[in-house]
């Protein structure tokens, strides 16, 4: 299986907009409190600006 980000790794990343906790979502990690996601592909967390995605509100 690939797309797990690795434990050692998971436990440091924080959100780099607000150096908040990010909630693990399928493919990506996501940032309640900026409303953003952050895309993770086999297992590499993108977490710059470029790659932010606004989080569509769950209907
Ligand atoms: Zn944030």
């Amino acid at each position: 299986m690939s797309g797990a980000i690795p434990v050692d790794v998971r436990g440091l990343l924080v959100c780099p907009r607000c150096r908040g906790e990010l909630v693990d979502a399928p493919g990506s990690l996501v940032c309640e409190r900026c409303n953003v996601r952050w895309p993770v592909e086999d297992g590499v967390p993108f977490l710059v600006d470029e790659c932010a995605r606004p989080v569509e509100p769950h209907p």
